[in-house]
């Protein structure tokens, strides 16, 4: 026998029915945003690998260690997407929509890539719901972004939903931030893991994310971002929580909160579920300002956030699924008329199955009661049609599979 072959690591198979729940997902997620004005957008499965070391930065986990990057038949790099929001800005400037009413409001639902450590809650191929604004600096658009999330969350009923709110200021404030950031973590270098000494340079404010005991203690008492606001991002934050509190959000202010990623300026949140183990993060985003401009389009403010698919699936937020009923359930052995039959009743609206198992009529039956189909068609001895209504008992003969459609199935019973 030949070995087995199974899904590479970190991969996940979605089967029937966890494919039901990710389609009510879907739906939920595209009634809550276009209810709200944004439009799907999708981008490439595999993008320029420019576009995610420019766009994400060169200093993020995602770029240093988490891309599938490979050189195509044209010695090109490429590399499969591990976020939405850099392809999407590409997107926005290669089509001009900034010519277009502003803020242009996209949202997207797609796998997305990572070479992470795969555990629970956490693969190298998941799925991303996401929306993207952009064009528009209101403090408004931040809170609405979040807003919407919450809303998505709480329709298709993720439990122990809690939202974590900051500011990262613009980039001015974030660089003398920085170096008041880099000071303490050198005078207390030593205590640090090796990982966070090693980016004191790079990227110190992901300090604040090490789980090492000793890095922990140092952040403790570490310098904090909100204490380095210019007054205008301290007023738009001031603004964003105001619109929270308005439209009866929860959340958090929570100053260590840091995102992975560069882009980000102004607000950064994340949502938890109190539900999930250590991967307890369903979502998260923020406001990325500089992000277009980053990757060679006009000056153009931008908030936006995604969610795994998946996360919110574990956290409860997997609707109920009910498979549709069977309308018909023609039994064989399949022929023309059989088989004309199927068609015929599914040009005529309804749902109706063959049975392509080579079923006894006993076995139809049960088959039929399994898939809870309301009639069962098959053929007599003499060619007639036999039809039986699965709810009443009821059985009776038509002259042809053409009577069974007109004159029972599209009658006052279905
Ligand atoms: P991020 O932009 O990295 O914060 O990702 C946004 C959301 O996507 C996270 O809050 C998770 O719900 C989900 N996510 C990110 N990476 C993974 C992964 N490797 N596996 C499953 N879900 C993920």
């Amino acid at each position: 026998m030949s070995p087995k072959i199974q899904a590479p690591r970190g991969t996940q198979d979605v089967l029937p029915e966890q494919a039901a729940a990710r389609a009510v997902l879907e739906e939920r997620a595209r009634e809550v945003f276009e209810a709200a004005g944004y439009e799907r957008i999708e981008t490439p499965i595999f993008e320029h690998t420019e576009l995610f070391s420019r766009g994400v930065g060169e200093s993020t986990d995602i770029v240093q260690k988490e891309m599938y990057t490979f050189q195509d038949g044209g010695g090109r790099s490429l590399t499969l997407r591990p976020e939405g929001t850099a392809a999407v800005s590409r997107a926005y400037t290669e089509h001009g929509m900034h010519k277009l009413p502003l803020p242009v409001k996209l949202w997207y639902f797609g796998p997305f890539f990572r070479y992470e450590r795969a555990q629970a809650g956490r693969y190298r191929q998941f799925w991303q719901i996401g929306i993207e604004a952009l064009g528009a600096e209101d403090p408004a658009v931040d809170a609405e972004a979040i807003l919407l999330l919450v809303t998505l969350l709480q329709s298709v009923g993720a439990r122990g939903v809690k939202v974590k709110v900051s500011s990262l200021g613009r980039l001015e404030s974030r660089a003398v931030y920085r170096d008041a950031l880099q000071t303490h973590l050198r005078a207390n270098e030593d205590r640090l893991s090796d990982e966070v000494r090693g980016r004191i340079d790079l990227n110190p404010l992901r300090a604040f994310d090490s789980d090492h005991p000793g890095t922990q203690e140092v952040m403790r008492d570490a310098p904090l971002l909100r204490d380095f606001l210019d007054p205008e991002d301290a007023e738009h934050f001031a603004q964003v929580l105001a619109l929270l509190d308005a439209a009866d959000v929860p959340y958090e202010v929570d100053p260590t909160l840091v995102r992975g990623l560069d882009y980000y300026s102004r607000t950064v949140f994340e949502v938890h579920s109190t539900e999930l183990g250590a991967q307890s993060a369903l979502g998260g985003g923020g406001r990325y300002d500089g992000l277009v401009e980053q990757i060679g389009g006009p000056p153009t403010p931008g908030m936006g956030w995604a969610a795994g698919v998946e996360r919110i699936l574990l956290a409860g937020g997997a609707p109920p699924h009910a498979p549709a009923p069977v309308d018909l359930l023609v039994g064989g052995p399949v022929g023309p008329e059989q088989f004309r039959l199927v068609a015929d009743a599914r040009r005529a609206g309804l749902r109706a199955q063959l049975d392509l198992a080579g079923r006894s009529l006993k076995g139809v039956l049960k088959q039929a009661n399994r898939l809870d189909a309301r009639y069962v068609a098959w053929m007599d001895d003499d060619g007639h049609a036999q039809l039986k209504d699965m709810q009443t008992g009821e059985q009776l003969t038509a002259p042809d599979t053409d009577a069974v459609i007109r004159d029972v199935l599209r009658g006052p019973g279905l």
